[in-house]
């Protein structure tokens, strides 16, 4: 296949730019951090330097105030360039619900440090070891004190946590059995990690599969104070869910991304890899599968385009982003399978960089959100079946 059958032309100067940045992050640079459990510092400098985190941000605040397409672009071109965009996605999109629903004056406390990289706002602690996806369910509770909260509980997987100075933290306000819509009483908090961090924030690292920099996190007698919530108290899970449209056409484009590098690198090794004094892909056992993922991982990214340009023009793309979500993330885990079997024993040497990028994509069938609940959102919410939980 020639390469440019897999290019895409919209936002031309900003796919280019973002290709020429990853090229100083070669297969070697991912391989030595995915050895040692390094968390990529010096690409995110680089993205944040180059002010492609900052694009989501409003240039009032800093940013340069283009739309979810335009963040699509960056970071399919990320992952189509062998990189992976999940050290700082988050950067992109969290500071949404600062946005969306924060004083004015938080948004010119924090917006202006965040799209500068100053200010680090990485980390998303929703997730609970007891509740799981149940997110309604978090046991995290922020008790009123005075004028202002004492937050206690336990998030899991809360990633980059780390590398971030703050977090935005779902907790509950009102216990469950007192509000009458289990969506009502969780508040959303920007915890300042700077001074909280063995002061009421404990991190512990999880080790895992991937190169995530993912961590349990512990908090107890956390003490914020009534600024440090966003939006009025009992509200935060509408915050939260207004944000994940975003995310979920983000982390499409993201495999996206992915699926187009392992086509390209499935449809380059069968053209030169000769077994049986043939090339493999003359055979159309190896063709053909490489030629329905590239079917599949089209057909997703017409979705996840279809869903950033409802998110763009302000019109509603809840089923839209969902479904995105869902086919890029089942597109770039059959173009990952593909490019493993076309490389045979190969695609299990790290040098190739497929096994790494396959335990990588992996991911994005559960989380930020899983396959299941996507499909139950769709059957219930847009097909109309009955309510299965
Ligand atoms: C590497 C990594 C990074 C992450 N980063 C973050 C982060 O930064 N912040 C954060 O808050 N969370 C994060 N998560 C958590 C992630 O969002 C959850 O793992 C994901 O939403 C699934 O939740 P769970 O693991 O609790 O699975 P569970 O809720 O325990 O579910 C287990 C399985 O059962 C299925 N299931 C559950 N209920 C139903 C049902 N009613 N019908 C059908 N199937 C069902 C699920 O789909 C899933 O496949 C991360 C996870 C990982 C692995």
């Amino acid at each position: 296949m020639a390469e440019s059958q897999i290019q895409t032309d919209d936002f031309s100067d900003i796919r280019d730019a973002v290709r020429s940045l990853c090229q100083g992050f070669p297969g070697e640079y991912w391989r030595e951090k995915d050895r040692n459990r390094e968390y990529p510092r010096e690409f995110v400098q680089a993205l944040t330097d180059s002010g492609f985190l900052a694009v989501l941000i409003p240039e009032a605040y800093g940013g340069s105030g283009l739309g979810i397409r335009e963040a699509s672009a960056i970071l399919e071109e990320i992952h189509k360039s062998g990189c992976n965009g999940a050290a700082c996605h988050a950067q992109m999109y969290i500071m949404g619900t600062l946005l969306r629903h924060g004083s004015e004056e938080q948004k010119k406390k924090y917006l202006p440090g965040i799209a500068s990289g100053a200010l680090r706002l990485q980390a998303f602690g929703v997730t609970e070891p007891g509740s799981g996806t149940d997110t309604t369910s978090i046991r995290t509770f922020a008790k009123k004190v005075g004028d202002g909260y004492v937050i206690n509980g336990q998030k899991v997987w809360t990633s980059r946590v780390e590398h971030s100075d703050l977090m935005l933290l779902l907790a509950r306000t009102t216990p469950k059995e007192e509000v009458s819509k289990r969506t009502e009483g969780l508040s959303v908090f920007l915890v300042d990690l700077r001074e909280s961090l063995n002061r009421g924030v404990t991190i512990r690292p999880i080790s895992t599969m991937i190169n995530h920099a993912t961590t349990e996190v512990f908090i107890d007698d956390l003490k914020v104070s009534e600024d440090q919530r966003i939006g009025e108290e009992g509200k935060g899970f509408r915050y939260i869910l207004d944000g994940m449209n975003a995310e979920r056409i983000l982390i499409g484009a993201e495999c996206i991304g992915d699926a187009r590098w392992f086509i390209q690198k499935a449809t380059d090794y069968a053209k030169n890899r000769e077994v049986f004094n043939r090339p493999i892909g003359q055979n159309q056992g190896i063709q053909f599968p490489i030629a329905r993922a590239y079917a599949q991982s089209e057909a997703a990214d017409l979705m996840v385009r279809k869903a950033g340009e409802l998110f763009d023009s302000g019109e509603p793309c809840g089923k839209e982003a969902n479904m995105a979500k869902l086919l890029a993330a089942d597109a770039s885990w059959e173009a990952a399978d593909v490019c493993m079997q076309t490389h045979g024993g190969f695609g299990f040497a790290e040098e190739y960089d497929i096994e790494r990028k396959f335990r990588e994509t992996r991911l994005y069938r559960i989380a930020p959100v899983s396959t299941n609940l996507i499909l139950s959102y769709l059957a219930e919410h847009v097909l109309g079946l009955p309510r299965s939980f």
